[in-house]
């Protein structure tokens, strides 16, 4: 993802902000339908279904027809996409948003070109209603981009992002294969005895969040310094994200490079057999609140690394079945439950094999047998890459 700065007039902030309005709207009716959901009740509409309610709305309110359809429907998209997350247990559930948190809007390309370059440093993108947007032209634009999302930050300033999908990244050709299981403490742990643990801030950087956040809950609401003070909050949570994502394009063109068979658990049906795999060393909801957050951010930083990986080794990756990768040894292939001396520790009874837990379980993934992909994760259709243009016809 790269991101630029994106410079609108003040009309054309008027009509970006009506667009971040529209799809928070829309965003948050489909969070309310899903929340209406009971056992029973049978499916919730999909994509298709509720483009066709959203036909339907707009004939029925002007206000509502007067914004934009494609950004309309990319937010039910978006939904659609965060949806399949949940399910596959790699995001939160979908939640209400709030004016002024997380705004923004997706825009997909009907007209080319949408991008063009003014001169050395700037360069402007097609947004619906708005026009032509100036932005800062602060790195090649990638040409393969046929999405974006413009999105405002607490501190008021606009991005734009392309959605690119990374060319194949080719491997060894050596016919090795890696597994890669999600840790209880690293991000992920390999077959090789690697642990790979998503970047933090650190802890100079921490405190400052939490000097500045304290800053915050003193400044007078509305006051020119609490504003800055936000400001100041959001450029550091920036850095944390930035780097994030960093690691990820990182870690993922390593892993296709050096691997010609990458094994990871099938999500969809691990998550039914997590709680079942004693978690012993989370005691569910009352561990500090900190700790929850990290396993959140590693969780989702997780599902973002298997879903770069599948971008950039297309058919190389391959779902394993997760039944017993934590409980079988895979040194001798005892399987027990009473293999797990802790969370941390594999230690077999057996053969006395002793390895970290997430590594044995990697090993034990790195052997396994491929399912074939159910495309049960790919509902939404894959992430990142073009809606169908059929359905955005209205
Ligand atoms: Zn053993």
């Amino acid at each position: 993802m790269s991101r630029y700065r994106l410079e609108p007039s003040r009309t054309q902030e008027e009509i970006l902000l009506r667009h971040c309005s529209d799809a928070r709207y829309v965003w948050n009716l489909c969070v309310e339908q899903e929340s209406w959901w009971r056992r029973g009740r049978g499916r919730m509409p999909g994509f298709a279904e509720r483009c066709r309610q959203l036909t339907e709305a707009r004939a029925a309110s002007p206000w509502l027809a007067e914004g934009s359809v494609t950004v309309q429907q990319q937010a039910i998209r978006d939904h659609a996409q965060a949806m399949a997350r949940f399910f596959t247990g790699t995001a939160r559930r979908p939640r209400w948003r709030k004016r002024g948190e997380n705004e923004g809007f997706r825009v997909i390309h009907v007209k080319t070109p949408h991008v063009r370059r003014l001169n050395r440093s700037h360069g402007e993108v097609y947004v619906p209603k708005a026009g032509w947007v100036r932005f800062r032209w602060s790195r090649p634009v990638p040409g393969s981009a046929k999405s974006f999302r413009v999105t405002q930050d607490r501190a008021g300033r606009w991005h734009l992002a392309f959605a690119v999908i990374p060319e194949p990244v080719h491997g060894p050709g050596t016919g090795e294969a890696v597994g890669i299981d999600r840790g209880v403490k690293v991000t992920a742990a390999l077959s090789t005895g690697e642990m790979l643990t998503v970047p933090r801030l650190s802890g100079r950087e921490s405190s400052r969040l939490l000097r500045l956040e304290r800053k915050l809950a003193r400044a007078r609401r509305g006051s020119t310094r609490r504003r800055k003070v936000k400001a100041q909050i959001a450029r550091v949570k920036a850095w944390e994200v930035d780097r994030r994502k960093d690691w990820i394009e990182q870690a993922s063109t390593d892993i296709a490079r050096r691997f010609d068979v990458i094994r990871v658990e099938d999500l969809n049906i691990k998550n039914m057999t997590r709680s079942a795999r004693g978690t012993a060393a989370q005691p569910g909801k009352n561990v500090a609140a900190k700790a929850g957050l990290n396993r959140e951010i590693s969780r989702s930083a997780w599902g973002a690394l298997v879903r770069r990986l599948e971008d950039k080794a297309p058919g190389r990756v391959q779902k394993v079945p997760p039944a017993y990768t934590s409980q079988r040894c895979s040194a001798c292939g005892h399987v027990a439950r009473d293999n797990r001396e802790s969370q941390a520790v594999f230690l077999c009874t057996a053969c006395g094999y002793a390895a970290n837990a997430d590594v044995n379980a990697a090993r034990n993934i790195a052997a396994g047998h491929a399912v074939k992909a159910r495309g049960g994760d790919r509902d939404a259709g894959p992430v990142n890459r073009e809606p169908q243009l059929d359905l955005l016809a209205s």
